[in-house]
């Protein structure tokens, strides 16, 4: 059987790191076991669902490079779980309740009052004939619960190992809302049988759910697929990612932040693993490294700083023809290799790379200490054409003609060539500037 694995967010909020990491992981295995990427959205929560967010998701899963083979929306498939639903009804798995939320509530508050665990009561399996009826005449609409067997649920879990689990210990879990809708724990194993999702990959959250869900896959007589349930990510200080907030989005860091997407799949694909984290620059290369026994068990910080160290780290590594037209893009045109290759190891995020196209580029006011040093030196600078080795040549001819070594010579000219303290190394940037622009420079001009 062919590996189907699927990514099925709730478009009902920004994708945070958490989110992608498991999109990631996903796509991940998938890739490397020559297997389907799904993407899902879990859209049933129609009060909460918003098509601004099923578009941001698919936004980002593109941004980071992972493609889906194919896509599935849970609200086209309402029908499937209704058909499935009375399928379970009729064999005695699906049943009505009454109860109200309050009543609900109150039950659960008896049961832990009582240092019970809050598992449902099955009080509705035991209503009469009348009793049903005369919810129903009073206009009372039933919840549906899945009724689940009394037995151990066991799996091999490829994060977790051997989990098992007590039937008794589950309340049947409601499959139907009052108003006929269905619940996530009912729509996503129908849509992962009838897809063939052959493992499902997920949140540590969902253990409890897989459980239920098994007994779910079982009763509609499918395959039970291979589960891996990975450790939720915390921020830095150990509390949980929340999808509703927009900081740690997805979006946030593409584009107020400046990270490259290699940045964060490089990071997303080791955390929490055995493996070192190192920038890589393409999925392949984390493709050939991947595999999900190297996930442990313990629960992995996102730390922003880490991701912004690893962003410069990419763009230090990144060659000329992989952000050529994104230079474009940005306004630079006319940015070459040299100009690239001069600017990449100063450059925190892309968008740097503006300060030092002004340099080379733009008028700049220079930074004068000591004119009559500055002078001497334009008076000494090379005729043009100039390479990389201009700037030795000419500043050892300062050098001699000044005395000055070291700092003394060195910081000045870079503050009258450029208007600043530091940047990239002057031999490569010395070229750029031109020597029409040095001189005025050095002559305190703003040029
Ligand atoms: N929509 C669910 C969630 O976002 C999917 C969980 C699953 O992978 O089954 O948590």
């Amino acid at each position: 059987m062919s590996v189907a694995v699927r990514f099925a967010p709730s478009p009902t909020g920004l994708l945070h790191v958490g989110n992608v990491r498991l999109a990631l992981v996903n796509w991940l295995f998938a890739r490397k076991q020559g297997g389907d990427f799904l993407l899902r959205l879990d859209d049933t929560d129609e009060e909460r669902s918003r098509p601004e967010y099923a578009a941001g998701i698919e936004e980002d899963l593109r941004w980071l490079g992972l493609t889906w083979d194919r896509f599935a929306r849970e609200s086209d498939r309402y029908g499937r779980y209704a058909a499935v639903a009375d399928q379970l009804k009729a064999a005695g798995r699906l049943y009505p309740c009454y109860e109200t939320a309050e009543e609900l509530s109150l039950k659960r508050a008896s049961l832990i009052g009582q240092g019970k665990p809050p598992i449902y009561d099955r009080a509705a399996l035991r209503l009469t004939d009348d009793a049903r009826a005369t919810y129903e005449a009073a206009g009372r609409k039933p919840h549906w619960r899945f009724k689940l067997e009394h037995t151990a649920v066991e799996w091999t879990d490829l994060v977790r190992g051997p989990v098992h689990f007590e039937g008794a210990a589950l309340s049947d879990p409601v499959l139907i809302r009052e108003d006929g809708r269905p619940l996530y724990t009912l729509t996503s194993v129908v849509d992962d049988a009838d897809l063939a999702i052959t493992h499902v990959i997920r949140g540590e959250d969902h253990v409890a759910n897989t459980a239920v869900q098994i007994q779910i896959w079982q009763a509609l007589g499918a395959a039970v697929p291979t589960f891996a349930h990975l450790p939720l990510l915390t921020d830095a200080g150990g509390q949980g990612l929340s999808k509703r907030l927009g900081s740690g989005s997805v979006k946030a860091l593409r584009e107020d932040e400046g990270i490259e997407p290699m940045a964060l799949a490089s990071l997303l694909a080791k955390l929490g693993t055995s493996d070192a984290i190192e920038p890589r620059l393409t999925l392949d290369e984390l493709v050939a490294e991947f595999d999900i026994a190297k996930v442990a068990r313990g629960t992995p910080k996102f730390d922003g700083e880490e991701l912004k160290r690893l962003n410069a780290r990419i763009l230090h590594l990144t060659p000329f023809d992989a952000v050529a037209g994104r230079l474009e893009a940005l306004g630079f045109a006319g940015a070459d290799a040299a100009f690239w290759d001069a600017v990449r190891p100063n450059l925190e995020t892309l968008a740097d790379v503006g300060e030092w196209w002004t340099v080379t580029h733009a008028p700049v006011a220079p930074v004068i200490g000591d004119a009559a040093f500055t002078a001497t030196a334009a008076g000494l600078l090379p005729d043009e054409p100039w390479d990389t080795a201009t700037w030795g040549t000419w500043t050892n001819a300062v050098k001699q003609a000044t005395g000055r070594k070291g700092k003394d010579l060195f910081l000045p000219l870079r503050q009258a060539l450029t208007g600043r303290d530091h940047g990239p190394e002057l031999k490569n940037l010395l070229p750029l500037i031109g020597r029409a622009r040095a001189v005025r420079r050095l002559s305190g001009e703003t040029a």
